[in-house]
């Protein structure tokens, strides 16, 4: 029996319930119509006939195998409107990637897409304890990113209240919270950090701070940095996972039994597949999410390569939600350090901090090379109560750190400890690696 940490509840039953032949047939229709679709954009069409394929040969859904694969240059390159699969003027509302790597891309929806974008931010949001009676504060920013607006109205839709506050000024934000009593929270979860460690500077214990859920995404975070934030801010935290390129925040999210994100499968069909050979990894393991939505009709995407990894599971979910869920992202293929030819991903190095009692969950990871060889530094704040004047207790704090990096990367750091407050504190998606190579024009 599991107990889930409040009442299981379901935004939309019909589909988030299906059984699997019901969804199979729901999404081999959509596939298909989407192939069709899609055959009006240039850069498809274009694909199409190199690789001599149809939409009419899409039958079943191993067929998305014969289609063509889409990727941020893809995007980049037909800058901004290539992709656009319906007349200009119906479109009704444009996005814009944060543009973590490199110019940002443009995205649109029309009045449809924008309805089913908020539908799929209910289901998460409920999924994740959401109820109308909820004050919801997002501090997400409201502009081109989509997750200020896209769950700004996924909270509307559930007839749950918004207060759209959006970035910045964060004794602003903890007065605002506090004094409306505000009951969730929406933001990255390093700002979450960043909001508790303001509210106890401020002379406040961040768990008489009102929120009893939140809902974390836009960044990768780790389980350990979960039990973090529940702690220091008294709450519940979920983790949900979008990007622009797909809709935005709403392609999956946890529910109450926070084992794993469930895929809003009748809208995007998910492969995971190897990144080097593009071929399906075997169940259970890491691969590169590739996404086809497969509803959207502003500007549908087949096979889109997200470049972020992570592991598909498909056994049951004891909240009888029937979609297969997603673990966490385990970073970006683009985000993945080659340090002396291992792969180490910052989520991994955020690991090893979380497990050492002492360090605050600020860093930040500097790779340089000088000569032939590459270093890695990993500046950590340590926190006010750890901190200490005696040499020998802060020389047995940097092993301690730079022993657990070594086992969870294999790769040896150098560790400096940083006063608290002294890495540079992000109003959204933190900023955790330098990668000096890469200004040098070394990679
Ligand atoms: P970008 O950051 O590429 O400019 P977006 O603002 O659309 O574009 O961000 C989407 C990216 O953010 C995803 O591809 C993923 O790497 C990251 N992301 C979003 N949600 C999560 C999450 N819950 N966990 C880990 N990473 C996430
Ligand atoms: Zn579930």
């Amino acid at each position: 029996m599991t107990t889930f940490a409040f009442e299981n509840r379901i935004w939309d039953p019909a589909a988030e319930t299906m059984t699997a032949p019901e969804r199979q047939a729901l999404q081999r229709s959509r596939l298909r119509a989407v192939a069709g679709h899609v055959s009006r954009v240039p850069f498809y069409e274009r694909r199409y006939a190199e690789l001599g394929v149809t939409p009419d040969d899409i039958r079943s859904l191993d067929d998305i195998r014969r289609l063509p694969l889409t990727t941020k240059a893809d995007l980049r390159d037909h800058y901004p409107w290539g992709f656009l699969a319906v007349p200009r003027e119906q479109i009704a509302r444009i996005h814009g990637s944060s543009g973590t790597t490199g110019k940002p891309t443009f995205v649109a929806y029309t009045a449809e897409d924008r309805d089913v974008w908020a539908n799929l931010c209910a289901r998460f949001l409920v999924a994740g304890g959401l109820r109308p009676e909820h004050i919801v504060h997002i501090c997400f920013g409201y502009g081109l990113f989509t997750g200020g607006f896209g769950l700004h109205y996924g909270v509307e839709k559930v007839g749950a209240a918004v207060v759209p506050v959006s970035s910045g000024n964060t004794p602003r934000q903890i007065m605002i919270m506090r004094d409306l009593a505000c009951d969730v929270l929406v933001c990255t979860p390093s700002y979450a950090l960043n909001i508790a460690e303001a509210a106890a500077q401020a002379g406040m214990d961040p768990r008489e701070l009102p929120i009893k859920f939140a809902h974390f995404g836009g960044e990768p975070w780790t389980e350990d940095m979960r039990q973090a934030l529940e702690s220091q801010l008294g709450l519940l935290a979920f983790n949900n996972y979008g990007l622009s390129e797909i809709i935005g925040p709403g392609v999956s999210g946890e529910c109450a039994a926070r084992d794993g994100m469930h895929i809003q499968e009748d809208h995007f069909l998910v492969e995971c597949l190897d990144p080097n050979t593009l071929e399906p990894v075997p169940e259970g393991q890491l691969g590169e999410l590739v996404i086809t939505t497969l509803t959207k009709q502003a500007m549908p995407l087949l096979r889109y390569r997200t470049r972020d990894l992570a592991v598909i599971d498909r056994t049951p979910c004891p909240c009888g939600r029937t979609t297969i869920r997603m673990g966490r992202i385990k970073g970006r293929t683009d985000d993945m350090l080659i340090i002396r030819g291992v792969n180490v991903f910052p989520s991994q190095v955020e690991e090893a901090l979380l497990r050492v009692e002492g360090t605050a969950p600020h860093y930040q990871i500097i790779v340089d090379r000088t000569g032939a060889l590459d270093e890695m530094t990993v500046r950590v704040e340590i926190s006010r109560e750890s901190f200490s004047d005696k040499m020998s207790t802060m020389h047995a704090l940097r092993d301690r750190i730079d022993r657990e990096i070594q086992h969870v990367t294999t790769i040896r750091a150098t560790v400096e400890l940083v006063e608290p407050m002294a890495i540079e504190r992000s109003q959204g998606k933190a900023q955790r690696v330098i990668d000096k190579r890469r200004e040098k024009g070394l990679i």
